[in-house]
């Protein structure tokens, strides 16, 4: 049964707004380490199902486990995130006026006034996690540099670093390379493939060259169900796929 090895496991979910089924009966599993692509067209409940997630929605009916135990459709949003799930939205939202280190210390502490009265003393584990974490998102180079004089693609990735310093077991993320160059793009991918094994990640993505890069598991949604699963070879010949991003 895959749902023993899931870290997470979305069961016969639903979702109504004003009558509008947006989610339905979506079951989706993902594997302990697993970089999986969710993509779909337009309206598909991409959004709603990382909502879902996140607990910034609920359910009217399913079930969304976190690992065996935890019971996301009980915690509030706050608590999902302490218990290791991170997102990271499209728009990158990094402290413009701190430098890189900062931004990464702030993640670190959870909120600005915790880290003005902790600053400077950060213990060794902690200072070798901003260093790590500046060597895995490759701006090393960029340690006092302020944020806001970062590339757009650099704050992606920096945001992604404020997401690791919190150590997260999943990490969700919605549209990386959405206004990135070619180059950004690959870098990118380098970068979510090599977050893969240590954690669990899942990227909703519109960009099918950058899935293809990246991807070893993609499953396609369609009007708040799964419609496809499987490497995005088996998907793109997959009729039904076809059809529906022919019809968008
Ligand atoms: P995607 O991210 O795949 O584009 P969404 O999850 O954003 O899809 O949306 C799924 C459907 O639910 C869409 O038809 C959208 O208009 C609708 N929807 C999403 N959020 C709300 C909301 N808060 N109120 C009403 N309708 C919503």
């Amino acid at each position: 049964d895959a749902s023993h090895t899931a870290i997470l496991y979305l069961e016969d979910l639903n979702v109504s707004f004003d009558g509008f089924k947006a989610i339905n009966n979506l079951t989706l599993y993902i594997d302990k380490g697993e970089l999986r692509c969710i993509i779909g067209p337009n309206g598909a409940g991409k959004t709603t199902m990382m909502d879902i997630i996140t607990g910034k929605t609920r359910p009217d009916s399913g079930q969304a486990w976190f690992g065996q135990t935890v019971d996301l459709l009980k915690l509030s949003e706050p608590e999902i995130a302490n218990a290791g799930i991170g997102r990271k939205f499209q728009k990158p939202t990094v402290f413009e006026s701190h430098s890189v280190a900062e931004n990464l210390e702030l993640a670190m502490h959870g909120n600005k006034s915790v880290w003005y009265s902790l600053r400077a003393r950060l213990s060794g584990e902690q200072q070798a996690l901003i260093d790590e974490t500046l060597q895995t998102i490759g701006l090393t180079d960029h340690y006092h540099q302020a944020a806001g004089a970062l590339s757009h693609g650099q704050k992606q990735w920096l945001e992604i670093g404020m997401l690791l310093v919190q150590k997260p077991y999943l990490l969700l993320v919605d549209e990386p390379v959405a206004g990135m160059t070619h180059q950004e793009m690959e870098r990118t991918a380098e970068l979510l493939t090599s977050l893969a094994g240590k954690h669990s990640v899942v990227v909703v993505e519109h960009d099918m060259d950058f899935v293809r890069s990246i991807a070893h598991q993609v499953t396609v949604l369609h009007q708040g169900s799964v419609l496809a699963e499987g490497t995005m070879d088996e998907v793109q010949n997959d009729q039904r796929v076809i059809e529906v991003y022919l019809g968008e």
